[in-house]
């Protein structure tokens, strides 16, 4: 069987900031991303997954081309993202959509909700003629069955749920292929989240979107993705089917994240690895990144970085105690 052209292809990505100096010179060099590679087939939905500072915010902010790497390459649709720009870059813009994690800042207060969903119209230079329809379907993938009465309201008119339903439309009002979504509920109340997690995985579905979402949570990932990279100080330590990895974890970082899910199945709760508190982290380059916390970690951990390796089909991790015996 042909194997499917890949959407996304991601090679040898890393962006890294130097911190401030002090007045001994350069301050520290932070490795936000750091060596990562994957691919994302058409249509499908990955999660990534991390706790704060792992980089999964500027690997998304990178996939959509907000900044700029220090190294490696992105390629989507075909089109490398390295040196874009003038027109290229506005189609790119136009494919590529980003759906914010609070409602509440991402639309303009003054302005009605009309007038926020015609923006990407207007800066996409569409004429007026055609910009009602993709205001009517994009208020209609959101769910509103009368959405037209919205478009004279302000946004503290419409409640958090109403408000991000308003920022899907407006993401997918230019028709992306591509969408990247940060934290997409965690500023919601837990009573609206279901709501919006079934709409976006509907939305996903129907327009056949290839998708990110970025999260800490999850549950929220089992959700919406297939398939899950899990991302620690930078690093990609697993890539694994979704399923896979809520059933059968192989990274210790990654354990203690399933571990941490309560379950309402006393088949499925599992007891957390005591991880090592520590704030001791080990540089980056001297052994594994996570060996300062692992409650596994063995003399070989502190010295060489583990790769990242297939240890099944579609399954990669980077542990010294995943690797296949040799
Ligand atoms: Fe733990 Fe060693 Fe695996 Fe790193 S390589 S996660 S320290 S066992």
């Amino acid at each position: 069987m042909k194997a499917e052209t890949p959407f996304v292809v991601v090679e040898h990505l890393a962006k890294h900031y130097r911190g401030p100096g002090g007045w001994r010179g350069a301050g520290r060099l932070l490795r936000a991303v750091d060596d990562v590679s994957f691919t994302l087939a058409p249509g499908e939905s990955v999660g990534l997954l991390g706790e704060s500072g792992s980089g999964k915010t500027t690997l998304g902010r990178l996939l959509l081309k907000l900044t700029e790497p220090t190294a490696g390459s992105i390629t989507i649709a075909g089109q490398s993202l390295a040196g874009l720009r003038g027109q290229p870059l506005k189609a790119f813009r136009r494919q590529a959509q980003l759906i914010f994690q609070n409602p509440f800042d991402a639309l303009n207060p003054r302005f009605t909700i009309g007038r926020c969903l015609r923006e990407p119209l207007l800066n996409a230079g569409l004429p007026r003629a055609e910009q009602g329809p993709l205001i009517e379907r994009a208020l209609a993938l959101a769910r509103f069955t009368r959405g037209l009465e919205l478009l004279d309201q302000h946004p503290h008119q419409l409640s958090g749920g109403q408000l991000q339903r308003v920022v899907i439309a407006r993401a997918l009002i230019l028709q992306p292929r591509f969408v990247v979504a940060d934290e997409p509920v965690s500023m919601l109340d837990v009573s609206v989240r279901a709501g919006i997690l079934n709409l976006l995985r509907g939305v996903s579905r129907a327009l056949g979107l290839t998708a990110v979402y970025i999260s800490h949570d999850l549950s929220l990932v089992r959700y919406l993705c297939s398939r899950t990279l899990v991302l620690y100080r930078g690093a990609l330590v697993e890539d694994a089917p979704t399923k896979a990895l809520c059933n059968a974890p192989r990274h210790p970082y990654s354990q203690a994240l399933v571990a941490a899910v309560p379950s309402s199945d006393p088949a499925q709760r599992r007891l957390p690895l005591p991880l090592v508190a520590s704030t001791a982290e080990a540089p980056v380059g001297s052994g594994c990144r996570f060996a300062a916390r692992c409650p596994l970690v063995m003399p070989i951990c502190r010295t060489e970085e583990p790769p990242l390796v297939a240890v099944a089909p579609n399954h990669r991790v980077a542990c010294h105690l995943g690797l296949p015996a040799a």
